[in-house]
Formats: C-alpha cells, sequence, structure tokens
C-alpha cells in the first residue's frame, strides 16, 4: 500500500522538488522572488522554466497552460504544448518568458468595460508564491490576469493586493510592540466546502439542473432533513468511494485535505482543508471544487455546489476561516499569555471590529450572488444582517475595558492593556452558534456567510482591506503617542465604544435580532442588488483606492461584472423555468388529465351509478391549478420579455429581483402542488425523493 505522505505534493513543483532540481543559486534566486515579491530576472527565469519542464515531461505533461481565475468565477486555462522544432526534429521546450508571462485573448472574459476590443489582449503573469502543478497532463502555472493597461480583469490580483495591504498595515502595528524579528505577515484562510452529490442519470434528466445547477420545481418528498439523521452520519459506500478518490487526487495535488462528513441535509457532504496562506487556500479552493465535479462524474455521481440546489432543505455555504499570521509563525489572533501579548491580540481583534462594522455593506457584497440569496437569512445560513460574535468571556473582558472595570467577580483590579493578564478564557465556550455570520473561534475568524459556488477571493480581499485600514488609523495614532501604553489602552477602550454594536451572541435566526440590529443601525441587505447599491459609495471606493487594491474604474467594472451576471443568471433560471413548463410539465398534466377524464367516462358508460369522485375531484383540482400555472407561464414570459428593453444594468437587476424572480415563484407553487397530485407515471422530472436519497 502506498503512503499518503509518499504520494502528497507528488504533481506539485514545490519547495522540495525545486531544491532537488534548481542550481543553488537559481533556488536562491527564486526564494528571494517569493518570500519579497521582486521580479524574476529572465536568465533565473529561464533556468526555472527548462528545470519545470523537465519535471512535468518525466511526469508525464505534453502542455502548459497559465491557470488563471477570470471573473466568471470558474477558473480558465489554455493548454500549448512543449513542443517546438530544432533542426527539424521535435523537442519538449519552455522558456523563461513563456513561464512569467501569458496572452491569452481575453475578449471573451467578462470585463465590465475594462478592455476595449481594440485591446483585446490581456496578459497573465505568474504568482510565484503559488506553486506550479501538474493537472491532466498539464503544467499549470498560477497566475494573475490583467489588461494591458494593467488592470484587474480577475480575481486573484486584487486579492494579492490585499494581502500587501494588509502586510504594509500590520508591519507599522508590529514594530510598535517590538517584534524586531518580523519581516512579514500574511493572512491565512481555511475554506470549509458544503456540496451536495446526486446520481447522475437522475441529473441529466431534470433540465433545471443542467442549466442552472439548482432546482426550479420539486414538491416537498415524505422525508426532507426532519429527522436530522444525516449529520455527521455513516457515510455510504458510493460516497465514501468518492471521496477517498477525491481525497487521493487533492493530496497528489498538495492540497490538504483533512476532514469530510455528511452534511444537515440528504446527500449533503463537507470537505475541509488544513488551512494555508490566503492566495493559496483560494487556489487550492479553485482546485477542489474543479476536482469534486469532474470525479464525481466519474462514479455516476454529479456534484451540486449551487448554494440551494433544493427549496426546503438547507443550501451550501463555505465557511472562511481566517487569521494573520506573522513570518516567525505567530499567529496574531491567539490571545497568549503575556500582559504584552494580550495588548497586541486586544488590538488586532479591535482592528477586526472596527473593519467589520465600518464596512459591512462591503463584506456582505463580497458573498452577494442569486444564488446566495436564497440562504442568506433563510434559517438556515445566516441572516443579512453583518455582525460578530466574540462569546460570552471575550465580549465581557471588552466590556471591562471599556467601562474601566473589574473583569468577573474574583478581579479586584481594573483591567490595564499592556498592564495585566487578561483573564484566560476556554476556548470550547467559543462559538458553537452556528447562526453567526463572523464568529471568533479562539484564534481565527469564521466568516460563514460565503456561498458554497463561491470563490474565497472576493471575501477575503474585502476583509483584508477593510482590516488594513483600521490598522492604518492605529498605526498612524500609535505612532504619534507621547505615552504609547495610555494611548494604546485610550485606542482600545474608545474602539470598542464607537464598534460594540456590531457584536452579537446571540441567535441570529431570531426575529428579534433583526429588529434589534436595525434598531443598531446595522445594515440588513437581503438580495444581492440591495446590497450591490452601496458598493461604489465614496467609503468604499476610498477604501480600496487608498490601500491600491481596486482603481476606480476597476470597482465600476466589478459593479458591471456582479450585477450583470446576477441578471444573466436569472434570466437562465426564468427562461428554464418557461421551458420546463410548457415543453414538458403542461403537457403531461393535460394528459394525465385526459386520463382522468376518460377513466370517468369509461366508468359511466358501464353503469352511471358508478362512483367517480377520485376522478372527478383530481381533475377538478388539476384543472384550476393547471390555470394557474398557465398564467404563471404568461407572466413569467412577460417579465421576461420586458428585460430584453431594460438596457440599464441596474435597473435590470431591480427588474429581475422585483418581477422575474417573484414570476417564477408564484408559477412555482402552482406547479409543485400540481406534483403532489399528478400520477408518478406522468410526471416528466425525477422527483426530490429520489434525487435527495438514491445515493
Ligand atoms: P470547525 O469547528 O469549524 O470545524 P476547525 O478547527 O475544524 O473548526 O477548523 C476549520 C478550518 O479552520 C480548517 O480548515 C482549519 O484548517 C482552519 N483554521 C484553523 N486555524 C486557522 C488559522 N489560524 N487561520 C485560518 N484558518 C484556520
Ligand atoms: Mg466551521
Amino acid at each position: 500500500m502506498q503512503l499518503v505522505s509518499d504520494y502528497f505534493g507528488c504533481m506539485v513543483f514545490d519547495d522540495s522538488v525545486m531544491k532537488a532540481k534548481l542550481s543553488e543559486d537559481t533556488y536562491n534566486s527564486l526564494q528571494r522572488t517569493i518570500a519579497h515579491g521582486r521580479s524574476l530576472n529572465l536568465s533565473v527565469a529561464n533556468a526555472v522554466a527548462n528545470a519545470m519542464k523537465d519535471w512535468a515531461v518525466s511526469l508525464g505533461a505534453t502542455h502548459y497552460t497559465h491557470w488563471f481565475q477570470p471573473m466568471t468565477g470558474i477558473t480558465a486555462e489554455k493548454h500549448d504544448s512543449f513542443i517546438s522544432y530544432d533542426k527539424g526534429k521535435a523537442i519538449m521546450e519552455f522558456s523563461g518568458k513563456e513561464l512569467i508571462q501569458g496572452e491569452p485573448d481575453a475578449s471573451s472574459f467578462p470585463s465590465g468595460g475594462l478592455r476595449a476590443t481594440f485591446e483585446a489582449r490581456g496578459y497573465t503573469a505568474w504568482d510565484a508564491t503559488s506553486y506550479a502543478f501538474i493537472k491532466d497532463g498539464v503544467l499549470c502555472i498560477p497566475t494573475a490576469f490583467c489588461s494591458y493597461g494593467g488592470e484587474a480583469l480577475d480575481k486573484k490580483t486584487p486579492l494579492l493586493r490585499s494581502m500587501e495591504a494588509i502586510n504594509r498595515q500590520a508591519m507599522r502595528v508590529l514594530k510598535l510592540f517590538g517584534n524586531e524579528d518580523v519581516t512579514s505577515i500574511k493572512t491565512t484562510v481555511g475554506p470549509e466546502q458544503e456540496y451536495f452529490l446526486v446520481d447522475k442519470a437522475l441529473f441529466e434528466q431534470r433540465k433545471d439542473l443542467m442549466y442552472t445547477g439548482r432546482t426550479l420545481f420539486g414538491a416537498k418528498p415524505p422525508k426532507g432533513q426532519e429527522m436530522e439523521d444525516h449529520y455527521f452520519g455513516v457515510i455510504k459506500p458510493r460516497v465514501q468511494a468518492f471521496m477517498k478518490e477525491l481525497n487521493e487526487e487533492l493530496w497528489k495535488l498538495g492540497v490538504p485535505a483533512k476532514t469530510e462528513h455528511n452534511e444537515t441535509a440528504p446527500s449533503q457532504h463537507e470537505l475541509a482543508p488544513i488551512f494555508a496562506t490566503t492566495n493559496i487556500a483560494a487556489d487550492h479552493n479553485q482546485l477542489t471544487m474543479e476536482i469534486m465535479q469532474k470525479l464525481a462524474k466519474k462514479h455516476n455521481l454529479v456534484c451540486l455546489l449551487h448554494e440551494k440546489p433544493f427549496a426546503g432543505v438547507n443550501g451550501s455555504g463555505k465557511h472562511n476561516n481566517w487569521s494573520l499570521s506573522t513570518n516567525t509563525g505567530v499567529n496574531l489572533l491567539e490571545p497568549g499569555d503575556t500582559p504584552y501579548e494580550n495588548a497586541q491580540f486586544l488590538l488586532f481583534l479591535c482592528s477586526v471590529l472596527k473593519a467589520v462594522d465600518d464596512y459591512q455593506d462591503l463584506l456582505r457584497i463580497s458573498v452577494a450572488s442569486a444564488g446566495n440569496d436564497h440562504r442568506l437569512g433563510a434559517n438556515e445560513a445566516p441572516p443579512a444582517v453583518v455582525s460578530i460574535f466574540l462569546g460570552t468571556e471575550l465580549t465581557e473582558i471588552l466590556e471591562a475595558i471599556e467601562r474601566d472595570t473589574a473583569y468577573g467577580v474574583k478581579e479586584k483590579e481594573l483591567l490595564r492593556v499592556g498592564v495585566h493578564t487578561m483573564p484566560k478564557f476556554p476556548k470550547d465556550t467559543t462559538d458553537r452558534n452556528r447562526t453567526s455570520p463572523f464568529a471568533f473561534t479562539g484564534n481565527k475568524f469564521e466568516f460563514r456567510m460565503l456561498g458554497s459556488s463561491a470563490s474565497v477571493s472576493g471575501p477575503n480581499t474585502v476583509l483584508n482591506t477593510a482590516v488594513a485600514e483600521s490598522l492604518r488609523l492605529f498605526a498612524d495614532e500609535l505612532e504619534q503617542a507621547e505615552n504609547f501604553e495610555t494611548t494604546l489602552h485610550e485606542l482600545i477602550k474608545r474602539t470598542i465604544t464607537q464598534h460594540k454594536r456590531i457584536i452579537f451572541n446571540g441567535n441570529g435566526y431570531d426575529e428579534a435580532w433583526l429588529k434589534e440590529a436595525e434598531k443598531r443601525g446595522l445594515l440588513n441587505l437581503k438580495t444581492t442588488p440591495d446590497a450591490m447599491a452601496y458598493y461604489l459609495s465614496e467609503k468604499n471606493i476610498n477604501l480600496f483606492t487608498l490601500h491600491k487594491v481596486y482603481t476606480e474604474k476597476e470597482m465600476h467594472s466589478r459593479y458591471e461584472i456582479l450585477t450583470q451576471s446576477y441578471c444573466k443568471l436569472i434570466n437562465i433560471e426564468g427562461r428554464t423555468m418557461m421551458d420546463m413548463a410548457k415543453k414538458d410539465i403542461l403537457p403531461s398534466v393535460s394528459a394525465y388529465a385526459q386520463t382522468l377524464a376518460n377513466t370517468m367516462l369509461s366508468k359511466k358508460s358501464v353503469s352511471k351509478s358508478l362512483d367517480v369522485s377520485y376522478e372527478e375531484e383530481t381533475l377538478t383540482q388539476i384543472c384550476t391549478l393547471q390555470k394557474a400555472a398557465h398564467a404563471g407561464v404568461k407572466a413569467l414570459e412577460s417579465a421576461l420579455e420586458t428585460a430584453y428593453e431594460i438596457k440599464d444594468v441596474t435597473a435590470l437587476a431591480a427588474h429581475c429581483k422585483s418581477n422575474t424572480l417573484q414570476a417564477m415563484q408564484e408559477l412555482r407553487l402552482a406547479i409543485d402542488r400540481l406534483e403532489e397530485i399528478v400520477s408518478s407515471d406522468y410526471w416528466p422530472f425525477p422527483t426530490y425523493g429520489e434525487l435527495l436519497f438514491s445515493v
């Protein structure tokens, strides 16, 4: 049997391979580039490219690609073979130039108006901090994707810029606390990925799943998730076989898949890796989603990453565990033991409090999508209101600091930051309450509003930049301080007072919380269009431009792309519903109605006294519902037609939200009720029961 440790990362051009395959000089130059983000000189690049190619070819690779993450949310790759001619003979070649930069035609990727057609080409640039790897015989080079004007066309570029921003500001703060040995800080992320597995043959019979990734119709099955028997339940053999192969594939690619278990809904599962530096975690999560989908097919399954594949059972999210770590390995959200460590921890904690409060709109926007709108606030995922869970102990500590009172009953002295040691609080009392959108879990924060299909890049770009801004303001103040300790104490105290409204330790699903949140002035942005309205505010433009994460032009382009993709999705969903209702469901319902009517007539022809109440009542009910469904089809048709005439993307999104979605909901209501009474023999699509319980 092959040991995992023997093949883990075998498809990755990682540090150990670099050490083995590169000369000492080349290796050291490359390391300096990776550590300091310097640009690679061409002779080093040539040496690295050549070694990479030899290594890849020895593992069966024939092609290479610049692997990047355009705004479509999925990864893109264009394969080039290593083949070249030398004196009429085919040889395998890969140059430093080809490694560092690629030039894909960018014209078919969403750019939100950034790229005029005359400059259709974009370029990709190697992110040397994320290792190259071999996937399906192709050497993949993780890259960023920009226009020729240098504008970001992808999700990686802004993420890397945000990591730079938080590094700059956190370093200023760390210097004030001493920390002479620290040279850089990076944010870390561990995303917990939820997904559904359904049978492939059944999937292929559902147009809605095929075109939109979610069911647009479907009556409630006799059994749903009410027995709570799936969560952490025994994993079925077919799923187990899939998970086993998934782990192996991920491990070969150096993705540290760690935990797997069944989730709340039937057929729902989760995979979590060991956390990594944010840009690497983002690459790994993209790979994970891609490989999940590919491998599932091999097992005659389909992996659904949609946020809400089924109405009435839980949808899928992606918890984004986040922290900051120094190059010396210190987690800055670890409370520590000494007054000094505690003080530094409290300041970083406050930087997050302030960031999440000041930029709740951006955090909400960063998780906004048509799919995720079905989950947030629906009592299965956090509400659409952003708040922070700190746990009672930590909240009490903050209260003691804010009010200059003693902490707990036993303590007599007032808690002074930087002087006293914080009382210990047990980690396990930190959040087991799963209703909070943003929870402190002992030594990291868990941002729980992300949808399952989302790239983690967007949310982390916002989080990093918002925290960088808090740290910038803190550093500005502390660098000027005459007495560091007093200023620090007052700064922490003031931050708590100003931002404690964002702290909420109670049940986020409770209706009362929404009222309370409103009183506190917190935003409740229920849908994507509601949230997007806040994106281009002066405050947000200032944030991103100041920290050089987005230019104003890039923000306008992102606004366009995000809003447009919301509209496109809803349009596709609406058209799919029309197609299913008109071509499949309503004709089947008519056929069944005919059978009932014929049966009634035949019974009567045998004897007028025979009872036909079943046929008659069912037929009456069906006719009423069919009429409603037919009206629903017409209403949806008209909403879709109106949409074609709306040119302004903001107005279109408002129309999709208020009219198209509304019409879809009404049509669904009538058709789901029909499904409950029409004979199974006539219903044209597999039911929820079959989809959810067949694997
Ligand atoms: P849960 O109780 O939510 O299952 P776990 O302890 O299993 O929590 O962690 C969930 C995820 O958080 C894992 O992917 C883990 O690697 C990640 N994680 C742990 N520590 C950190 C950290 N310092 N920064 C980022 N992610 C982390
Ligand atoms: Mg979690």
